[in-house]
């Protein structure tokens, strides 16, 4: 990495740094993350947990409602309320950041676009990103040592 990928919330009461490039990065088109972020799409970086450094602050869990009735909780500033990550399926070694609430957002691109059944009609998606109606299959879609990475946090 050229760059340090540190991030933080609106206040600047949380403060963070990623230790290493993310395992895989997500842009999600569900309804779900569109209602979420007030926006037509979410940018998550899948990381280890023990690899966000956390500079300042405590954020904060917040459990959603999902579709899917798994559990999906979101970290946010206690005093701004921003999100800055997600655990999804309630596995505390794996976080979800929000790739728009780095410095630098542009410092991480999606690996692969999601849920593009609920895409809205005017994003335009690249032809050399994968993309999938619903979800996708990990062990075809990511490199080997993000598997690895994977496989040591989850089993
Ligand atoms: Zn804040
Ligand atoms: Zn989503």
């Amino acid at each position: 990495m050229t760059e340090a990928l540190e991030g933080g919330c609106s206040c600047r009461a949380v403060r963070y740094r990623l230790t290493s490039a993310p395992m895989f990065v997500h842009c999600c088109h569900c309804l779900d993350c569109q209602r979420q972020t007030g926006s037509a799409f979410v940018l998550n970086a899948l990381i280890e947990t023990d690899r966000i450094l956390v500079l300042a602050g405590d954020p904060e869990p917040v459990s959603m409602p999902t579709d899917s009735r798994r559990p999906h909780d979101v970290y946010r500033c206690r005093t701004c309320r921003i999100a800055v990550w997600s655990d999804y399926g309630r596995r505390p070694p794996l976080r979800f950041v929000r790739v728009g609430t780095l410095d630098n957002p542009a410092a991480l691109r999606p690996d692969v676009h999601i849920f593009t059944r609920s895409k809205v009609a005017w994003v335009a998606l690249p032809k050399d990103v994968p993309a999938f109606d619903i979800y996708y299959d990990m062990a075809t879609l990511w490199p080997a040592a993000s598997l690895e990475r994977r496989r040591a946090i989850l089993g």
